[in-house]
């Protein structure tokens, strides 16, 4: 049998989450980790999503690490593969890489209460016991393809655009693409002028704001270069603009139904046919889903060789796609921009605590923790970006920043109690998040009249932050040591 391997602390991924602990365990001197993989590469969501046009929507010096600010940046809003050399710079700079574990998927763990140790068994046999566990597995990494009937006769190609497969050329092919959210917004205007036909299935229409981008002069990359305070001004000042919005989708709703009128007319600027407007006007509060960001997607979809079909996707031939009207549409190629497997943070790990507990259990009416990071039944295990701490309106890896901070107090907590464990108290849990949902009952995200993927079926949001991340930042700057279970 293989050995496993013992460590102090496992780290799961390498987006910005599992990087960014393994450098603060880095920097707090410690060594006895490991952070283990399941791809080939470091990056997490920026290494999978290559699809045409791939940007992040929050702009890149606030959407970066506070400690390792770039200024190089090339524009407001970079796209992928530079998003993606980032976090590979950051990775062989820190002295990361020689820790991490490539192509290991963590399949399952269990908690032995008796050694306090979790035992993390990956898909290719492996194992790893370690002391704590910390999560990095990312909120948007499982790439969603609905059932749709007769997909398996297509005989074209169909990828989802988290699997963009760039061998298969466009250009001049007859394309349908699923979905119009904030994937498909910023791949459609980029395949648009190729492919011959494209055929758009709507099922929602997304609240679309123009993006304010521009390319980063020549002075302020040399300024940013020379005078770190300059760049951390500026990111602050993204920050404080971001942090704004918090009002109108957490605590004032109604606000969000007023300021839509602008993006209305927005669509009226850029939409000319009256019909097509209608069909992509939302007819839901804006930011009860994501508000979206594009100059290109309105053009693109009124292109002569684009069509929007709102009839919905009813099945696929071995050639087409069926509407539900009936319509078939003739296709050689269908791409999915249906998203992730977003509600739960643990989706693919079986994950054993004590007394024998199963996370899936504890979670089939949805994942809920404490501070979104740690789990009642379930002790020296930490969530990045765990329940309820997605954000509609700012950076992640803000909350990322102050999420690996409390695991590091955690873990000096741990050192200084000279404790092997800590585990939350169920009745802390429970109070926590009573009070969270109580909040987020209110927000636009709750009450805006949309179905989307922060609410489960029981219309119960266990993805976003009802609130400022600062208060977030504020609540988990340390550990309440009366808030958690410390083993003898
Ligand atoms: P998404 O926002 O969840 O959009 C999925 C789209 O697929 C929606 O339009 C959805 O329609 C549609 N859809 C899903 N199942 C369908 C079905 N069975 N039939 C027809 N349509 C279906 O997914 P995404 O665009 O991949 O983005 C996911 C998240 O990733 C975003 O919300 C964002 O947080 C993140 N993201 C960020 C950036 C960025 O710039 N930072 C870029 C891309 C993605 P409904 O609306 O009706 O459900």
């Amino acid at each position: 049998m293989e050995t496993i391997e013992q460590v102090d602390t496992l780290v799961i991924g390498t987006g910005f989450s599992g990087l960014g602990m393994a450098i603060a365990l880095l920097k707090d001197g410690r060594r006895d980790f490991l952070v283990l993989e399941r791809a080939d590469g470091v990056g997490g969501t920026w290494r999978d999503n290559t699809y045409p046009g791939c940007a992040c929507d929050i702009r890149a010096h606030l959407y970066s690490f506070s400690f390792e600010q770039n200024p190089e940046w090339s524009r407001l809003y970079p796209t992928q593969p530079e998003i993606r050399a980032y976090l590979d710079k950051v990775a062989n700079d820190y002295g990361v890489r020689p820790y991490i574990r490539f192509g290991r998927t963590v399949t399952a763990m269990a908690y032995d209460p008796a050694a306090k140790r979790w035992t993390v068994t990956c898909a290719d046999g492996s194992a790893v016991n370690a002391r704590v566990v910390v999560s990095g597995m990312g909120g948007l990494s499982n790439p969603t393809i609905p059932k749709i009937e007769g997909a398996e006769t297509f005989q074209g190609a169909a990828f989802h655009s988290a699997q963009w497969r760039h061998d298969v050329d466009l250009t001049g092919k007859r394309v349908a693409v699923i979905g119009t959210g904030a994937s498909a917004i910023q791949f459609v205007p980029q395949i648009a002028p190729k492919v011959g036909q494209l055929h758009l299935y709507q099922r929602t229409p997304p609240w679309i704001a123009p993006k304010l981008d521009r390319p980063m002069k020549d002075w302020e990359r040399k300024l940013f270069a020379a005078f770190k305070p300059a760049q951390t001004w500026f990111r602050r000042t993204i920050y404080a603009r971001n942090e704004i919005g918090a009002i109108g989708f957490v605590q004032q709703p109604e606000r969000m139904a007023k300021m839509q009128q602008m993006l209305v007319q927005y669509i009226h600027a850029a939409v000319k046919d009256p019909a097509l407007r209608e069909k992509v006007t939302p007819n839901y509060v804006m930011g009860c889903k994501r508000i979206l960001i594009s100059n290109d997607y309105y053009p693109a979809i009124q292109r002569p060789n684009v069509e929007l079909v709102t009839d919905g996707v009813a099945r696929l031939t071995a050639d087409g796609v069926v509407s539900a009207d009936g319509t078939e549409r003739k296709v050689d190629v269908v791409i999915y921009g249906t998203g992730f497997t977003a509600m739960d943070p643990m989706a693919r790990v079986d994950v054993t605590g004590v007394d024998g507990a199963k996370l899936s259990e504890r979670w089939k009416h949805g994942p809920e923790a404490y501070l979104g990071l740690t789990v009642a039944g379930f002790p020296n295990l930490f969530l990045l970006m765990g329940p309820n701490t997605g954000l509609g309106h700012n950076s992640m890896v803000y909350m990322i920043e102050s999420q690996i901070a409390y695991v590091m107090d955690a873990l000096r907590l741990m050192n200084r109690k000279r404790v092997p464990a800590l585990e939350v108290k169920a009745a802390v849990q429970d109070a926590f998040n009573a009070e969270l949902q109580a909040k987020v009952a209110k927000t636009v995200w709750n009450t805006g009249g949309c179905k989307s993927w922060y609410l489960n079926e029981e219309g119960r949001n266990a993805t976003l932050w009802p609130g400022f991340t600062f208060d977030y930042r504020r609540r988990t700057k340390k550990v309440d040591p009366a808030a958690y279970r410390l083993a003898e």
